[in-house]
């Protein structure tokens, strides 16, 4: 429960429009005091321009293209973050993460913020200065983690794999024996490598050596199957720009109780006020507190990021993940007809295509430009 801050009933009132702050009105003597100078800067003229946004097909391993429905969310008119229908749309958000993960944490919210933030909050509110942390470093995702640790005072092990290897359980268990880290780290869908990390067993594993486990999922959730209760992952964190075909800026992220217990027990308190999850978990609805203000999120991209949750909702985990596998399936032959070889050696170990763009005849659109590529490109260049 956040400590009562003095004025927080009154700022939180009058955020929400119920009250009407007294602001005095300048009277003219005060405003001839007030200083005034030449502007240095104009207006740009770069402004001037009307805004254009050329129509790219977005085919990387994010962000990808919006789906018309989360356009449409886009274009509608702000509400107050602190009005009854923003609450509303707020649980409809951790419903769909709750889906997504396939959780019951109560502790499930969205970060304002892209992936990064999420990461920053998972370790900010886990971690304390001082403590031991294990991390899965096999592409870029585990040297950030490696960065967001050392940045708090953690004592970091890694266990660094080349590029496009995953971690076994015997790995984690060596791990774990040799450093007893109070946080495991492991991401799921590296996209800097393609490698999809094989989750089964790991939170059983952490958990009989006292240790959480942490799991990135953003460039993985909705395009390959993770269940976070039933996998026994303590922290999860995902973003929006990737298979939910959302702008990017907010962050998914939900805690279980272990985890739960492990924040609301610090002896410090988190680095971060933004990011601190005993706020957010009443901003939030997550505890049995009436909400209090604390920061203004991103209500455009929250709409945004429930039509993306209302989307895979309806159109159900399985069938997002079996259109995945297949467009993934489809893409790698074509990769391997053009005579390339894969990065990923093992074949149910590899991710792909994101969302709505996860189609056969983008998957031709990409064989098409690289074999054209190649026939351009000079041998000794490959
Ligand atoms: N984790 C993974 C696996 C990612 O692919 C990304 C984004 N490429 C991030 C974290 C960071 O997300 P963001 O760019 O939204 O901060």
């Amino acid at each position: 429960m956040p400590r009562f801050i003095p004025g927080s009933v009154f700022l939180a009132s009058w955020a929400a429009g119920w009250i009407q702050p007294h602001v005095p009105v300048l009277t003219a003597p005060q405003s001839r005091d007030m200083a005034s100078y030449p502007l240095i800067v104009g207006p740009p003229t770069s402004l001037r321009k009307p805004l254009k946004i050329p129509d790219r097909l977005l085919l990387g391993p994010g962000p990808s293209n919006l789906t018309s429905r989360v356009m449409l969310a886009g274009g509608l008119q702000m509400i107050g973050h602190m009005h009854e229908e923003m609450y509303q749309i707020m649980n409809e958000i951790k419903d769909g993460i709750r889906y997504a993960f396939q959780t019951q944490n109560k502790l499930t919210l969205a970060i304002s913020g892209s992936g990064h933030t999420a990461m920053e909050a998972a370790l900010f509110n886990v971690v304390e200065p001082g403590e031991s942390v294990l991390v899965g470093v096999n592409g870029i995702w585990g040297q950030r983690i490696v960065d967001i640790a050392e940045r708090i005072g953690a004592k970091v092990h890694q266990m660094v794999k080349a590029p496009g290897e995953y971690y076994t359980l015997h790995d984690v268990e060596k791990g774990l024996t040799q450093h007893k880290p109070v946080l495991l780290f492991l991401t799921h869908g590296e996209s800097s490598s393609g490698i999809a990390q094989p989750l089964d067993g790991y939170g059983d594993l952490c958990h009989r050596h006292n240790c959480l486990l942490l799991v990135d999922s953003v460039a993985s959730l909705g395009g390959a199957p993770i269940y976070m209760d039933k996998q026994g992952i303590d922290i999860m964190y995902s973003g929006s720009q990737k298979v939910l075909n959302s702008p990017p800026g907010t962050s998914l992220i939900s805690f279980s109780e272990k985890a739960r217990g492990k924040i609301f027990n610090r002896k410090t308190k988190p680095f971060s006020l933004n990011l601190d999850i005993k706020w957010l978990s009443n901003i939030w609805g997550c505890d049995d507190n009436p909400r209090v203000y604390h920061h203004t999120p991103p209500v455009i991209g929250l709409f945004a990021l429930r039509e993306s949750l209302a989307l895979l909702a309806e159109e159900g985990l399985e069938e997002s993940w079996k259109k995945h596998r297949e467009a993934t399936a489809y893409l790698h032959k074509g990769l391997q007809k053009l005579g390339l070889q894969l990065f990923v050696k093992e074949p149910v170990l590899r991710i792909g295509l994101l969302g709505s763009n996860a189609t056969k005849a983008n998957v031709d659109r990409v064989i098409l430009a690289l074999k054209e590529a190649l026939q351009h490109c000079p041998k000794n260049k490959l």
